[in-house]
């Protein structure tokens, strides 16, 4: 049979949060009973109408959490689909128009994306995104995300949206990095359309949701049956959604506390600032999700420091896609400027609802260990 993660025996310590969050025993809990539901959600039967309060109720869930009405929430498979439904729904009679740190859904969801650059601090280029809107006025699309996966910097929603009415275009954010870590309200943000993913916050993979604006219709990405307002064909996964619901009820209730994780973060870029070179903590000068760490370590190369902390029991991630072995730099470290060797020695840290003290006393215990034993050869 196999071992989940956290029941092999050497205790391990997971810092990589903003890739997908440890599922909630809630969740599981509440997956497992709508396993056993044995109705499809569009049969009109007793089971059937089983099925599908289960999903009303999620969908109940997913709304209030990000401050929606219940029928604005469309469920997907996640949000690389939500994302792919609205950009391809609109790329061929909009100018499609997305900030140059997007996650790779949105930067290649269309063939003729156009990119918003970022200033160094990671925020959006207000002044540059007014000139891109200016100078040519066919009708647009305009996709920034809420919160960076990599840095953790949250965009000015609402300062963007107000620059963007003044222009004949539709607004999307892919807020999967900020829902459940900073309050979200779809109603008064004037956004049009809000991708959203289960397992970011304690919910299972596989499930995500787009939440849309009053008077949106994109054109369809999946043909087939009538589900989702006739938004997103196919049977819908009962258990999953089921899971996303509660698992967005649990967000809600911890987003007070998640602030608290500030504290962690702060120990953590001490920790990570305790290197023998020089220390980039990236997006450190704009507002961030309290979560998140994106640091730079002169002289390592992100993936040794992975490899070696792994071999440590220590869970974290590079910033930077690996691929054939060649790390490649990360676009959204190089989009804010930095240099190709910064953006290749990008190293993410990111906490949520299980981290404790003794996973932040773990990592320092094991950075200070491999600064040690690394520095002689590694060092600039
Ligand atoms: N957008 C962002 C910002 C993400 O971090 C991710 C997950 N890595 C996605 C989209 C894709 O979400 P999903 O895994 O649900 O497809």
């Amino acid at each position: 049979m196999m071992t989940p993660m956290n029941q092999t025996h050497t205790k391990r310590t997971y810092l990589d949060y903003n890739a997908t969050t440890p599922i909630r025993p809630e969740v599981v809990k509440g997956v497992c009973m709508a396993m056993e539901t044995i109705g499809n959600p569009s049969s009109i039967h007793h089971e059937g109408r089983q099925a599908r309060k289960l999903i009303e109720q999620a969908r109940a869930q997913v709304a209030e959490l990000v401050g929606a009405q219940t029928k604005q929430v469309i469920f997907t498979s996640g949000a690389t689909e939500a994302n792919n439904m609205v950009l391809k729904g609109y790329a061929s009679h909009r100018r499609l128009l997305v900030s140059a740190t997007e996650h790779p859904s949105v930067l290649y969801a269309g063939v003729d994306v156009e990119t918003i650059p970022v200033h160094s601090t990671g925020l959006i280029n207000l002044d540059a995104l007014k000139e891109l809107l200016d100078k040519d006025t066919r009708p647009s699309f305009v996709s920034i995300m809420a919160v960076n996966n990599e840095t953790g910097v949250i965009q000015p929603l609402k300062d963007i949206a107000t620059l963007l009415k003044n222009y004949e275009c539709l607004f999307h954010s892919d807020a999967v990095q900020a829902v459940g870590r900073i309050p979200l309200y779809f109603s008064t943000l004037n956004v049009d359309f809000m991708s959203l993913s289960a397992h970011k916050i304690g919910g299972p993979h596989g499930v995500g949701a787009i939440i849309m604006g009053k008077g949106t219709n994109p054109p369809k990405l999946i043909h087939g049956g009538g589900q989702e307002r006739q938004q997103r064909a196919g049977t819908e996964n009962v258990a999953g959604i089921y899971g996303f619901g509660i698992a967005a009820a649990c967000a809600l209730n911890g987003l007070e506390t998640y602030k608290n994780l500030e504290t962690y973060r702060d120990q953590l870029e001490a920790t990570l600032k305790n290197a023998p070179t020089d220390v980039i903590i990236h997006g450190h000068d704009a507002p961030r999700v309290p979560n998140t760490i994106s640091a730079s370590i002169a002289g390592f190369e992100a993936s040794t420091l992975l490899m070696n902390l792994d071999l440590a029991g220590i869970s974290v991630s590079t910033g930077s896609a690996c691929s054939s072995g060649s790390v490649q730099a990360s676009h959204v470290l190089t989009a804010m400027g930095a240099t190709e060797s910064q953006a290749k020695s990008g190293l993410r840290l990111s906490m949520g609802w299980a981290t404790t003290q003794d996973d932040i006393d773990a990592f320092t215990q094991a950075w200070t260990t491999l600064m040690e034993r690394l520095t002689p050869s590694c060092q600039n």
